[in-house]
C-alpha cells in the first residue's frame, strides 16, 4: 500500500493507491441542528436519479433517525465494530484539538479501515475492511424514524423531568446523508475493475456502468454504505453529485454551477454545498471567504462525519447541541465539543455565514459582509448577547453577485388589495 496525508487524521496513512487531488473539491456541510426530515432531499434524488425497475430500494440520499435509524440498517454500527475487533481498544484520538488546517482534530492513533484490513483480510481477500448488507437491511429506509434514546442504562423508560440544554437526556436527531465524494474513496479502492474513478476537476467519485460486473466490492468496502447493488442490470451505481448541474451546463443558470437536487429541495435550509480550492498535500488551501472553509477552517463548527474510517470524507456536519457528547465525539470525532461552543455562542462573521444557507441554488464561491446597525442587545445563559443587521453578499464563479441578504429576516406585509387572494 502507498503511503498518504489524511489531514482530518493528522497523520499519514495506508492507502492502496498513490494520492492524486483534484483542483477543487465538490464538498458540502449540513447543519443538522436545523434537519426537520421532511425527506424532500431524498425524493428530490429519487424522482431524479433512482425512479427506474430495479432501483426500488436504492436511495443515493436518505435521512435516518440517529441513534436507531440507519440505511442500511446498522450500518456505522457494524463498521464501528468490525475497526474495534480489529483493534481492541485502540480506536482512540490523541494530541490536542487545534488551529492548523492539518490535524485541527488532534491524531487518530487507531486504525482506519484501510490499516485494519491490512491486519485482519488477506492480501489477496480484499483492500478494505467491510461488510456486504444482506438484502432485508436495505429494505427500510427509515426505519426507527423518531424513536429516541433515553438515559443510558435505563431501557425503553423517557425522562420524565422534561428537557433543557445543554444535553437532553431523551434525543434523537436526524442525520442527512449521501455519497462523501471522498479524497480518498474505499469504493474505489477495492473495485478490482478499476471501474471507479474521482474526476480531477471537482472530486466527484463516479461509477463507470460499461466497466462496473456487479462484484459489489465497493458495496461491501464503502463504510457509508452509498455505493449499491442493481439486481436487473447486474451493476453497482452511486450517487453522481448531480453533475450536470455542478458543471453549469443546466440552461437556467446561465453557465453558472448549480448546486445538486438534494441540496437545492432542502425545506429546512440545511444544506451548502459548494466547490473547496485542494493544497498540493490533499489538506484545504486557504481561501478566506469561501463560505465552506469559513465553517469547516475558521469557526470550526462543521465535521467530518465518522473521519476515523479514513476515507477523508467532504461531507461536514454542524453538530446537533441537545445530543449526548461522547455519541457525537464517535460520530465527529474530539472536535464535538468546540464546534457546539462556537455554534451556540456564534460571533458576528458566523452569523451572518449562516445566512447564506439555501438562499439560491446557485453555487457560492465567495461571500463579502457589510457592516449593519446593532438590532439587539441582552443575555443568553448569563453571557451577552448582541445581533447586528449585518448583508452578507455571495458571488458565484464568474466573479458576479448571486444575491444579499441580511441577518434580520425581512418581513413583508401583503398589502390590502391582494388580502385574501390565496
Ligand atoms: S462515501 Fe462511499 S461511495 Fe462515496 S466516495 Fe466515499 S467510499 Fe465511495
Ligand atoms: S448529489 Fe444528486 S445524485 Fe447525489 S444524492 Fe444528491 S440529488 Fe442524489
Ligand atoms: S430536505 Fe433538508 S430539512 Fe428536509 S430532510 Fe432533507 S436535509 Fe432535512
Amino acid at each position: 500500500m502507498a503511503t498518504v496525508k489524511n489531514w482530518q487524521l493528522g497523520r499519514d496513512m495506508a492507502y492502496p493507491y498513490d494520492a492524486r487531488y483534484p483542483t477543487r473539491q465538490f464538498a458540502f456541510v449540513f447543519n443538522i441542528n436545523r434537519c426537520i426530515a421532511c425527506q424532500s432531499c431524498t425524493m428530490a434524488c429519487k424522482s431524479t436519479w433512482t425512479f427506474n425497475k430495479g432501483q426500488e430500494h436504492m436511495w443515493w440520499a436518505n435521512v435516518e433517525t440517529k441513534p436507531y435509524g440507519g440505511y442500511p440498517k446498522w450500518w456505522d454500527a457494524k463498521i464501528l465494530e468490525k475497526l474495534e475487533d480489529a483493534n481492541p481498544g485502540g480506536q482512540v484520538w490523541g494530541g490536542k484539538v487545534g488551529d492548523g488546517r492539518v490535524g485541527p482534530y488532534g491524531t487518530f492513533e487507531g486504525q482506519t479501515i484501510f490499516e485494519a484490513a491490512q491486519k485482519t483480510l488477506s492480501p489477496d481477500s480484499a483492500r478494505v475492511l467491510g461488510y456486504l448488507p444482506t438484502d432485508e437491511e436495505w429494505n427500510s429506509p427509515n426505519i426507527y424514524e423518531d424513536n429516541p434514546a433515553g438515559k443510558r442504562g435505563v431501557r425503553n423508560k423517557l425522562d420524565e423531568t422534561g428537557e433543557q440544554l445543554p444535553v437532553h437526556n431523551t434525543w434523537f436527531f436526524y442525520l442527512a446523508r449521501i455519497c462523501n465524494h471522498c479524497t480518498y474513496p474505499a469504493c474505489l479502492a477495492a473495485c478490482p475493475r478499476k471501474a471507479i474513478y474521482k474526476r480531477p476537476e471537482d472530486g466527484i467519485v463516479l461509477l463507470d456502468q460499461s466497466e462496473c460486473r456487479g462484484y459489489r466490492k465497493c458495496v461491501e468496502a464503502c463504510p457509508y454504505k452509498k455505493s449499491m447493488y442493481r439486481g436487473n442490470t447486474r451493476t453497482s451505481e452511486k450517487c453522481i453529485a448531480c453533475f450536470p448541474r455542478v458543471e453549469g451546463t443546466d440552461p437556467e443558470t446561465g453557465g453558472e454551477p448549480m448546486e445538486t437536487r438534494c441540496m437545492s429541495a432542502c425545506i429546512g435550509q440545511i444544506r451548502m454545498q459548494g466547490l473547496v480550492k485542494i493544497a498540493e498535500d490533499g489538506s484545504w488551501a486557504e481561501d478566506r471567504q469561501h463560505p465552506l472553509y469559513f465553517l469547516v477552517h475558521v469557526a470550526k463548527v462543521a465535521l467530518p462525519l465518522y473521519p476515523q474510517f479514513g476515507t477523508q470524507p467532504n461531507g461536514y456536519y454542524i453538530p446537533p447541541r441537545w445530543v449526548a457528547r461522547p455519541y457525537l465525539r464517535q460520530m465527529f470525532g474530539p472536535g464535538v465539543d468546540r464546534a457546539i461552543a462556537n455554534y451556540v455562542n456564534p460571533s458576528r462573521e458566523l452569523l451572518g455565514v449562516l445566512q447564506l444557507f439555501r438562499r439560491s441554488n446557485r453555487i457560492i464561491y465567495r461571500y463579502e459582509i457589510q457592516e449593519g446597525p446593532k438590532i439587539y442587545d441582552g443575555s443568553l445563559h448569563g453571557r451577552k448577547v448582541e445581533l447586528y443587521n449585518d448583508t452578507v453578499i455571495a458571488f458565484g464563479k464568474s466573479g458576479r453577485e448571486i444575491f444579499r441578504t441580511t441577518v434580520e429576516e425581512p418581513v413583508h406585509v401583503r398589502t390590502n388589495a391582494h388580502a385574501n387572494s390565496i
